[in-house]
């Protein structure tokens, strides 16, 4: 695949990114699977990855303001 944003080639790698659900809530996603490029650093979470993903943000209380969560393949 290459990047949308400069035509670089994406690779495979295991990040952690921070998604913020709501006003005041933070969920940092460990070892993330997503598609990053060598040249501008842009990145591409593919479909299946962010629906578990979503998944996983679903099961977060509301009342949490900061939750660090493994992703697990
Ligand atoms: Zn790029």
């Amino acid at each position: 695949m290459k990047c949308h944003n400069c035509g670089g080639e994406l690779e495979k790698v295991n990040t952690d990114l921070p998604f913020k659900i709501r006003q005041n809530s933070i969920v940092i996603l460990k070892k993330l699977p997503v598609l990053q490029c060598a040249n501008c650093n842009e990145y591409l979470i593919e479909d299946p990855v962010m629906e578990k993903i979503d998944e996983s943000l679903d099961k977060i209380s509301s009342s949490t303001e900061l939750e660090i969560l493994n992703y697990a393949v």
